[in-house]
């Protein structure tokens, strides 16, 4: 793909991602027409980044628990390409999933997941949406000061942003924390830079603000304004488009007037917020509402009517905790689930990196995890051994015998290799096809390296072959390299062994060539080791050591 496309999809997904703080009906219709023009073709990180944010408007919505597989799926899947906004993304819609049903543990994990994972070039209203995240997840959690502070960050980062909601949404949640801590002045103030903003950019409160703001006024005897703040919910304009938050602004409503003894007033918003909540499947509103009824009835002296109103409450009470506790459980087992599948899909992943003969790592393997050993290398850590070994006329044994018995070798010689790989932690042996293996060890210097390959050759010379191949004698050449005296880069380490391996069949075989410098100092110290003197004859071939 050229830069510009680059550019313009870049530019396409975060006006998407910006629209769901605009209106989320419109993000979720962006993001699922754009989703449909990628039809069957793999939609990589921009598609998941849609269904991201698809996910997030719909756990609010429908049904959490589906929401909660695919994110999950989507952050596995961006784990494993190193997509990291999208997994920003991902712990950011898992920490409210999380939030919903009341984990603030994992909830509070998530979020820091999802800011930590936010690079400081992402445009400042996702950074925004992380910190009021955090700060949400904080608050839950009862770490108030905490959370202030990062509602603050959160909104010095969107102070300049006019269009969309984010400003209100941030002070709302402020606004809320501190209600429910009980610090009336804080929720106060929250509450009136709210409505000052709104007054100020000319916007219109939003509903479910609305029930905040009217209930911090409520709290500090501020009744007439709270009582301005919720009337626009018995217009049934707004509560058909926004259900939910009309109900609850509705039993506010209730509450407010029977405090002020108006309770006409009240049955009025009771009846009002009874049928929205029916005609909606608002359980948890029907049954507040059911308490209010119970309480009018009370206040009106109607003792039998408030008995049998309270029973009614109970019962709606109770089913009510069993339904959220069920969606509650959905959820958690939704998530347990993918975790699982997860892990089966990473037992593939781990047979797909197999010999399956030997059961060594592959090819593949090596060439993942020695590039990463020798990034850890370069970024100061250990040196590095490696050992490329191959069976001596292997041709033979599978010639005069059979193919069967030469199989049996090389399975046998994966075993010694495990063996050898297991003396050094962290090291790898494998099998990079043919008769040819590789053994990596981490952390290892030369005269470490020179000892256990010399140790190892001998092992398989002098392991006890007779029940394999009777007669016939099996013996490997191998052919060391080091890093970073060889090289950093795989290829430069991998060619040197590959070199001196063949130095040491040309040198009759069953031997180890070292570097130059082991080769040399292992020559000046002592012959007891069959060394070949690898400087001369790799000189000859080209490789400067
Ligand atoms: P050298 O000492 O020079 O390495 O001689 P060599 O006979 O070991 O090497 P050569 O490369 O000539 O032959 C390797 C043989 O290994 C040829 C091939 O048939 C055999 N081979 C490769 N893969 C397998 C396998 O999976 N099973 C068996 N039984 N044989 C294999
Ligand atoms: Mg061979
Ligand atoms: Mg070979």
């Amino acid at each position: 793909m050229v830069g510009t496309d680059q550019d313009a999809v870049g530019i396409r997904l975060a006006s998407v991602e910006r629209q769901f703080w605009v209106d989320r009906d419109v993000a979720l219709h962006l993001a699922e027409e754009w989703l449909a023009e990628f039809g069957d073709a793999d939609f990589g990180a921009t598609g998941r980044r849609l269904q991201v944010l698809i996910a997030g408007v719909r756990i609010h919505r429908a049904d959490p628990s589906k929401s909660a597989i695919d994110v999950q799926q989507i952050l596995g899947w961006a784990q494993q390409h190193g997509e990291v906004a999208l997994q920003s993304r991902c712990h950011d819609v898992l920490g409210s999933l999380f939030e919903m049903v009341g984990d603030p543990a994992s909830a509070l994990e998530h979020a820091v997941a999802a800011n930590d994972l936010l690079s400081d070039s992402e445009v400042p209203l996702m950074r925004a949406a992380a910190r009021k995240c955090l700060a949400d997840a904080l608050g839950s959690a009862g770490s108030l000061d905490e959370a202030r502070r990062r509602y603050d960050d959160a909104l010095r980062l969107v102070i300049d942003d006019p269009d969309t909601n984010i400003r209100y949404i941030i002070l709302n949640n402020l606004a809320f924390t501190e209600h429910l801590a009980h610090n009336n002045d804080e929720a106060l103030e929250a509450v009136e830079r709210l409505v000052g903003l709104s007054q100020l950019s000319d916007r219109q409160i939003g509903m479910s603000a609305r029930d905040t703001i009217a209930r911090v006024y409520m709290a500090a005897g501020r009744l007439e304004e709270a009582e301005t703040m919720l009337l626009p919910a018995m217009n049934p304009v707004f509560g058909d488009a926004h259900p939910d938050s009309s109900a609850a602004a509705l039993v506010a409503l209730t509450e407010l007037y029977r405090e002020q003894g108006r309770l006409g007033k009240a049955q009025t918003a009771i009846d009002r917020c009874r049928d929205l909540a029916h005609r909606n499947g608002l359980i948890r509103r029907t049954t507040e509402v059911a308490r209010e009824q119970a309480e009018v009835h009370a206040a009106n002296s109607d003792y039998r009517a408030a008995f049998e109103a309270f029973r009614d409450y109970h019962e709606k009470y109770e089913a009510l905790g069993a339904s959220e506790n069920e969606a509650r459980g959905r959820i958690l087992e939704a998530m347990f689930q993918t975790a699982e599948s997860r892990r089966e899909s990473e037992r593939y992943r781990e047979l797909a990196e197999r010999d399956p003969l030997t059961g060594l790592h592959n090819r593949r393997f090596v060439d993942e995890h020695l590039g990463a050993a020798l990034m850890a290398l370069r970024e100061g850590g250990l040196p590095l051994a490696i050992a490329m070994i191959d069976l001596d006329h292997f041709k033979r044994i599978n010639d005069t015998l059979s193919h069967e018995v030469g199989d049996e070798v090389l399975r046998a010689l994966g075993r010694i290799l495990i063996d050898a790989a297991k003396a050094v932690p962290d090291a790898i042996a494998a099998r990079l096809g043919g008769e040819e293996f590789l053994l990596i060890l981490p952390a290892t210097d030369a005269e470490t390296a020179h000892a256990n390959f010399e140790g190892l050759c001998r092992t398989i010379a002098e392991f006890d072959w007779t029940p394999i191949t009777g007669d016939l004698p099996v013996t490997a050449s191998i052919g060391v390299a080091l890093a970073p005296d060889d090289g950093i880069q795989s290829s430069d380490l991998m060619r040197a062994a590959d070199v001196r391996l063949y130095v040491a069949k040309r040198d009759g075989r069953n031997r180890v060539v070292h570097s130059a410098i082991i080769a040399r100092s292992a020559k000046d110290s002592a012959d007891e080791h069959p060394v070949s003197v690898g400087q001369f004859a790799e000189d000859a071939i080209g490789i400067v050591v």
